[in-house]
């Protein structure tokens, strides 16, 4: 892989027409130690927010052994980075021939749900395979309240009462059982995870069976732009949310069992940036040669604003406007599919015109793991980069205030 210092030390030596996706692996290692160290237990990383080969043998590496998984695909990129990588299968609806796999073939031991009809599944593998079930340990998936850019308990999630009860069978059937949560991914009050682990707190008084362990899931933010004509969203920085979350898994008396998380997108957001083309300037429109169908659709769903960085084209001799007047710009992406507009603009000076590059920041997470081939684009060119993207000059309608490695 081609490694440059900066993201437009690649754009004007390769000149790309196609997107480029920027590593910094340096910044994954920092990002995933950081976290590490702060969790009071163990860290399996969400392989769905980014299963690139070269994220999961760089988060080896960097010393990551558990990860959270939820299908085939996942257990063999889990086991080609690392093979002796300890697998959680965390998606509550899995295939039965999926969990005979787990079971069998990866040697899989933690499995969530939510239903008595997939403790079903799972006891019918166990007892085919003639497994022990005091091997094994089961996960409620318990349903949360809070906010977040996605809220996963619409989808997933026993209510509280319902959670009882499957931690009770379990537990008769002789599974060690545990309980986990998903609070939602990009949280945007740092009191969810208390609220959550109040409920759980309910759940283990009302079960009133061992627990095995305790999986706090994902959600931890990642830090992305901002409407510079507004001031900054006033929510608190990694290092804080985790003392907050430590504070109350004490005050709940959930430190002493064993403690999981499942972090995805604060680990690998600032890793990845890309550079994109501006194919078109049509008045305040910018046509690019990315979209929703390949690494923005994270950006479009969750109405996330991205921090883009201009990167001129020195070929251009003649610009309009003024270079210092930072402008928002509508964002159309390269198919042809009229949905395919981002739902918040890029900030960018007024000057930016057809053939340059913008470098769009904190793209790791739910970026390249949603691309698609609608239309026949599939960006899928890479090189390093050295230099974080918060570093040096400061990107457009930007302001880095805090970061995880700080
Ligand atoms: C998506 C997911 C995660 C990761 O969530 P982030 O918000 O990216 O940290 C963790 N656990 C489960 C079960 C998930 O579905």
């Amino acid at each position: 892989m081609q490694s440059f210092s900066t993201a437009k030390d690649a754009a004007l030596h390769l000149r790309p027409d196609e997107p480029v996706y920027c590593f910094r692996p340096e910044v994954l290692k920092a990002d995933a130690k950081a976290f590490v160290d702060a969790f009071p237990g163990e860290t399996a990383y969400a392989v769905k927010t980014n299963g690139e080969p070269l994220v999961l043998e760089t988060l080896a590496k960097a010393g990551m052994r558990i990860f959270d998984v939820a299908s085939p695909g996942e257990f063999a990129a889990v086991k080609a980075a690392r093979p002796d990588a300890e697998m959680l299968y965390m998606h509550p609806v899995k295939a039965q021939s999926d969990i005979r796999l787990a079971l069998e073939t990866y040697g899989i031991r933690v499995l969530a749900l939510d239903h008595e009809d997939e403790v079903a599944k799972v006891l019918r593998i166990v007892r085919a395979l003639d497994l022990d079930p005091g091997t094994l340990t089961i996960f409620v998936r318990l349903q949360t309240k809070g906010h977040a850019m996605y809220e996963l308990s619409k989808k997933f999630g026993a209510a509280p009462a319902h959670a009882v009860e499957l931690l009770q069978r379990c537990h008769r059937i002789g599974f060690k059982v545990g309980i986990c949560f998903h609070v939602g991914s990009q949280i945007e009050d740092p009191d969810t995870y208390e609220r959550a682990l109040a409920s759980a707190d309910w759940v283990r008084n009302r079960a009133d069976v061992p627990l095995a362990g305790l999986d706090v899931g994902g959600g931890f933010p990642a830090e992305y732009g901002h409407d510079p004509r507004r001031k900054k969203p006033d929510m608190p920085g990694f290092p804080e949310i985790m003392t907050q979350l430590r504070s109350d898994l004490d005050e709940w008396g959930f430190s002493d069992i064993p403690l999981v998380a499942e972090p995805g997108r604060v680990i690998v957001a600032r890793c990845f940036s890309l550079i994109v083309r501006v194919l078109l300037r049509k008045g305040k429109r910018l046509y690019i040669n990315d979209g929703i169908w390949s690494s923005l659709s994270d950006s479009w769903t969750g109405k996330i604003t991205l921090p883009a960085r201009f990167i001129p084209d020195p070929a251009r001799t003649h610009r309009n406007g003024n270079p210092d007047r930072i402008e928002s710009f509508k964002v159309c992406g390269a198919t042809c599919d009229s949905v395919d507009i981002l739902s918040r603009p890029f900030w960018l000076p007024e000057t930016v015109d057809t053939g340059d590059w913008i470098e769009i920041g904190h793209i790791g997470a739910y970026s390249l793991s949603l691309r698609t081939r609608f239309n026949g684009f599939y960006p899928d060119t890479f090189v390093e980069v050295t230099t974080p993207f918060d570093e040096g000059e400061a990107a457009e309608g930007y302001a880095s205030l805090e970061t995880m490695a700080d």
